[in-house]
């Protein structure tokens, strides 16, 4: 079948076969035995393998099976839901999809509401993607990056972003006029007590820029809470999910190690989107 996705060499649509992806020109992209394909170009990959590592994939999955971060899951998909109300056959694209934890619940979520959805994830990690695709049969995993989206030009009713990185003009070129884009993004707070583990001067997150040339901003709205982690491993599993994990001096990071309790502010920020008719 063929769909939201397209050629990342000449963005003609990808015809999805068992075996491989390809174009009409003859591009050609093979299926993983996972069931994904590789559509990251060759000069577009930043290193070897980029994005999450094995290690990383694997203790994400540990913190977010363990359900703190269901009630984001659930307003997730509620906003999804209510967004593509009356749309019987969308297609939706969740852009830095990681292992597939989200887009899952979306695909559920859509399906519940009697709804048959092309639902597909995108991320740059490779082992995220593998275990998405491992995992969830019925959604099309590919690893590809937010910045070259491999979707063809007003393909998507919906584009999901969360803790992704934000490209306003690949957005604004695959959402179609009339459809939506739904990105969570950290509060100010959000995950502030492991930060007072970790830095000595802990911040803020900043406050993010929110207007974006071609979308009209529907309705914006917080959820927060508060968690309490019992287990370094599961500590470890959360840490290993932040930016902090690249950026924090040893220090910090001894510090953190050495609690055996983590109590912390989270909270997402959702931010509804419609793109305008204007091409
Ligand atoms: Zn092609």
């Amino acid at each position: 079948m063929s769909g939201l996705f397209a050629c990342p060499v000449c963005g003609r649509p990808l015809e999805r076969g068992e075996k491989a992806w390809a174009c009409k020109k003859g591009h050609s992209f093979d299926v993983a035995a996972e069931g994904y394909a590789y559509l990251l170009p060759p000069n577009k990959k930043h290193s070897k393998d980029p994005g999450d590592t094995k290690q990383m994939v694997a203790a994400r999955r540990v913190f977010l099976e363990a359900g703190y971060y269901e009630p984001f899951r659930r307003r997730l998909c509620e906003l999804a839901r209510e967004a593509l109300a009356g749309l019987p056959a969308s297609a939706v694209l969740d852009v830095g999809c990681g292992e597939g934890w989200y887009t899952a619940a979306l695909l559920d979520a859509l399906r519940g509401a009697g709804a048959e959805p092309e639902v597909c994830g995108i991320d740059v990690s490779k082992s995220a993607v593998r275990a998405a695709a491992k995992r969830h049969k019925g959604i099309a995993f590919a690893v590809a990056s937010a910045f070259s989206l491999p979707a063809a030009d007003a393909s998507a009713d919906l584009a999901v972003n969360v803790f992704a990185p934000i490209v306003p003009g690949e957005l604004r070129r695959v959402v179609r006029p009339g459809g939506f884009l739904l990105l969570a993004v950290p509060m100010p707070r959000h995950l502030y007590g492991m930060k007072e583990i970790l830095y000595d001067e802990p911040y803020e997150n900043e406050y993010r820029e929110t207007d974006y040339p071609g979308f009209a901003l529907v309705s914006r709205e917080a959820v927060t809470g508060e968690i309490q982690l019992d287990s370094p491993a599961l500590i470890e599993a959360l840490f290993s999910m932040t930016p902090y994990y690249w950026k924090t001096p040893p220090a910090g990071c001894a510090r953190l190690r050495a609690a055996s309790s983590l109590r912390t502010e989270i909270g997402f920020d959702f931010l509804l989107y419609r793109r305008e008719e204007t091409p």
